[in-house]
């Protein structure tokens, strides 16, 4: 067998190209001097490191760059164009995909509402769906690089669905079957954490290394950054926080517990207030919010409230930075706002709360869903780096 030693000039070459591809990922547009400069490696690997990046397609030639004196540098781009990658967002009530370039930049996007028990299996609407996502032309050379998707549940390690309490989806090898049916690699994952990604690379929390992600929907889940890593736990089912017991006696949750925190603070709770008034969807009871409707805005207030009770513990327990609350109650940020700080103010303890905020975020229903598309296109990134791709 032969074995990979430091001394073997493939791996070699591949870590190096590696180095120089990430360079210009990082400091684009940059000349050869540039990332030689940069990176320490000699000027003759460098161009010859580049020529392959370019006959590969990843690279593009640019416009001239400024001059030190001498001639003009040719300046060089990552080429995002080179393939395209799937974003997927899986909610208990609807779907949302994009196909996204490999920056992870939206070229295309889908909405639909997940169609009734009784109809299409949900993995027949999922696959259906990708498939609309799908690019008439595929780009050139690499087509379509992944897929990335993000699942209302637990998930674990191998992109497997364990379970959707909200759904009515049994447990599922969401990864492989996807896999075997697209041919292409398939990251998939709680949605929680795909919207803190989202929203790190993306959103409001660029530069956040301490953040705590609240997707808010039909339940709550949390994606946890902690100290710039994706904090997964031991068995990847981290941030489960809706079932935080907020009231020990509380309503039955679908978990087994009771007075679970998204019971009181989620899309579920606030369609039960809402159908009191004879308002059947978030976003109705967003239009009568806007119309002054006193009971809406009541609601909106109540919901706002237990959102607050819930991330002022957050900001006692993990101390972080920033914290930012996404899906789809995201879409009455503004009635929500007032009462979440409200709550915060008066409940957090004032050490945490003087350096975290509190936010909505701000690719509203949407960072999940760009998380997913990021994540497919780094996994390619990945691959060509290691050599793989
Ligand atoms: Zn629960």
């Amino acid at each position: 067998m032969k074995s990979t030693t430091t001394g073997d000039p493939a791996l070699i070459r591949r870590i190096n190209t590696g180095i120089a591809l990430d360079a210009v990922l990082k400091g684009e547009p940059l000349s050869r001097a540039a990332i030689s400069a940069g990176t320490g490696l000699n000027k003759a690997t460098v161009s010859s490191l580049v020529q392959d990046l370019l006959d590969r397609g990843l690279l593009t030639e640019t416009g001239q760059g400024a001059s030190s004196g001498g001639r003009k540098p040719v300046m060089l781009e990552f080429r995002a164009s080179a393939g395209c990658a799937i974003g997927i967002d899986v909610g208990a009530t609807y779907l949302m995909g994009v196909r996204a370039d490999l920056r992870g930049e939206v070229l295309a996007e889908l909405r639909r509402p997940m169609e009734a028990a009784g109809g299409r299996s949900v993995m027949e609407q999922l696959i259906g769906f990708i498939e609309e996502l799908l690019p008439k032309q595929p780009p050139q050379p690499y087509g379509v690089v992944g897929i990335g998707i993000g699942l209302p549940g637990i998930v674990d390690g191998a992109g497997s669905l364990l379970l959707a309490p909200h759904m009515d989806w049994e447990p599922t090898e969401v990864a492989r079957r996807l896999e075997e049916r697209f041919g292409v690699p398939v990251h998939a994952d709680n949605e929680a954490n795909f919207g803190a990604q989202g929203e790190r690379i993306f959103g409001a929390a660029a530069g956040i290394r301490h953040l705590v992600y609240v997707s808010a929907g039909m339940g709550i889940g949390t994606g946890l950054v902690l100290d710039g890593q994706l904090y997964r736990g031991a068995s990847g089912f981290s941030g489960e926080l809706g079932h935080l017991s907020i009231q020990f006696d509380g309503p039955a949750c679908r978990c087994g517990n009771r007075g679970c925190w998204e019971r009181f603070a989620s899309e579920q709770a606030a369609l039960e207030s809402a159908a009191a008034i004879g308002c059947g969807s978030l976003e109705e009871l967003v239009q009568l919010a806007e119309q002054g409707h006193s009971e809406a805005l009541r609601i909106w207030d109540e919901i706002g409230s237990y959102l607050g009770i819930g991330i002022a513990t957050i900001i006692n327990v993990f101390n972080p930075e920033a914290v930012l609350i996404g899906s789809r109650l995201s879409m009455a940020a503004r009635w929500l706002e007032p009462a979440v700080q409200r709550e915060v103010q008066a409940r957090a303890l004032p050490f945490h709360r003087r350096q975290a905020r509190v936010r909505f975020a701000e690719l509203g229903d949407g960072s999940a869903v760009r998380g997913a598309a990021w994540q497919a296109a780094e996994g390619f990134l990945a691959r060509v780096k290691a050599g793989e791709a």
